[in-house]
């Protein structure tokens, strides 16, 4: 099996600023934790050393993009950045029409009300939590089709991306195309690991797709981070650039949602793109209502021009080995100590496995969520849960039990050095050396949607 080249990368950048970090106490961090109800998302910034709560907005801009917030043309209608935003969209991904929005999920909101109606089945490889909320607020039901695989975090299968077609046939057959308005494909799957979809999976899901004339959305918040597998992995792909493999994977789908806060480098932005021209017309409708005009979507020109810069230096190949070479760096620090991670290791960051790291604590007393807490008090590294907390609630009510209990260490874009990973990986092989002490939660506060933004827990 081909492998991802071992060949050293270093940083393609070098520092102009830099930013303090806060070393706290232990007692600190207990005092803190406790007021935030053992909930990573409701500590304060201040009081993390090394966040690795999220990829999302968390990215350094660079030199270009901060020259490039200067050049904001602050209209209301029209502003110059817009254009610009529309030609690097059309020529670094080809998608032919362009809606601005203030992130990923009000792109997600448009594109769910326009597409879905009610009693609609919406086939994915593996739910993200706002794309699947959306979908069922548009009065449709997401059905995952993602390969046995991903289920699986020590299996070692380079595409866990990728989507079972006999599932998605089956499905279609059953509910008849006109009940599946599109197929929605996320590239490097995030609640997998950060996982790729491979090419060849991608070309055959086209042709599937084609035969019933269904679409093919594309969540595609890190298309960067999976071309770099294809690129390193592909049968076919190991001459091609990154912006040629990013090009491809666009050309094989019908229209796309946004999160600009990963890939694209920037704090805040994201769009909706479509090929279609009916689509693009209702949503430039809907658009006015939700987040602002068409030609701003909620965002300030000089976001405009810093998604527009963003997303170029986002395809350069040497930007993205670098990126992905720090995460594998982290990873396998982190499997010297013996802490059970996803496997292989995913584009974004690393996803330790708490129900292997913590097989005492049941899921109903969310071992994932456990482990995030642990993880803060030992040395002020925030991480996240994503596993029955984060899975959240079915329509009906009845709690989400996924397979994969995992703690997410997400590597900002260009922040942390690679001293930085050592303090990671150290602080976890602490945790795991003490693990069988450690005991699990109880929810005492559940709020009604994306409970794990805000829930409040109490160690058992
Ligand atoms: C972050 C994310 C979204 C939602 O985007 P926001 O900008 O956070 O609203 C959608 N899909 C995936 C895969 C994401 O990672």
């Amino acid at each position: 099996m081909k492998q991802i080249s071992k060949n050293s990368w270093a940083e393609p950048f070098k520092i102009k600023m830099v930013e303090l970090l806060k070393m706290t106490t232990p007692a600190q961090r207990k005092k803190a934790l406790k007021e935030a109800g053992l909930n990573t998302f409701l500590l304060k910034s201040e009081d993390v050393y090394i966040d690795l709560l999220t990829d999302s907005g968390t990215s350094a801009m660079s030199d270009q993009q901060w020259a490039g917030m200067m050049l904001g043309d602050e209209a209301y209608a029209g502003s110059s950045n817009y254009y610009h935003l529309e030609d690097v969209v059309k020529e670094v991904y080809g998608y032919k029409y362009l809606i601005p929005t203030h992130q990923g999920r009000g792109a997600e909101h448009i594109l769910s009300q326009i597409l879905i109606k009610k009693g609609d089945i919406i086939p994915g490889n593996m739910y993200f939590t706002t794309t699947r909320l959306h979908q069922e607020l548009a009065g449709g039901r997401f059905e995952d089709i993602i390969i046995k695989e991903a289920h699986d975090s020590a299996n070692e299968f380079p595409f866990k991306g990728n989507v079972d077609l006999n599932k998605l046939e089956t499905l279609i057959k059953k509910h008849g195309a006109q009940k599946i308005p599109y197929v929605c494909i996320a590239t490097s799957v995030n609640m997998a690991g950060g996982q790729p979809i491979s090419i060849k999976n991608l070309k055959e899901l086209r042709t599937l797709t084609k035969k019933y004339g269904i679409r093919i959305i594309h969540d595609m918040t890190r298309v960067a981070e999976n071309a770099y597998f294809i690129q390193q992995l592909e049968k076919g792909y190991s001459k091609k650039s990154i912006k040629q493999i990013v090009k491809e994977i666009c050309s094989l789908t019908d229209g796309a949602t946004m999160s600009a806060k990963k890939d694209a480098l920037v704090n805040i932005g994201g769009f909706m793109a479509t090929n279609e021209w009916d689509v693009f017309e209702e949503a430039r409708n809907m658009v006015v209502v939700y987040e602002g005009l068409h030609t701003y979507g909620g965002l300030a020109g000089r976001d405009m021009e810093a998604m527009a810069i963003g997303i170029k230096e986002s395809v350069n190949d040497n930007h993205i080995r670098a990126r992905v070479g720090q995460v594998i760096y982290l990873g396998e620090q982190m499997m010297k100590y013996g802490v059970p991670i996803v496997k292989p290791i995913g584009g974004h960051g690393i996803f330790v496995d708490a129900k292997k790291m913590l097989p005492h604590i049941p899921q109903h007393e969310y071992p994932a969520q456990t482990l995030a807490a642990e993880l803060y008090l030992d040395s002020g590294v925030r991480t996240m849960e994503r596993g029955v907390v984060s899975a959240g609630r079915k329509p009906n009510g009845e709690n989400y039990f996924p397979k994969l209990e995992l703690v997410r260490f997400t590597i900002p874009r260009r922040v942390y050095t690679q001293a930085h990973m050592d303090v990671i990986a150290e602080s976890a092989a602490r945790v795991f050396e003490r693990r069988k002490k450690i005991k699990g939660l109880k929810m005492i506060y559940e709020p009604k949607y994306l409970r794990f933004f805000q829930a409040r827990f109490e160690q058992l």
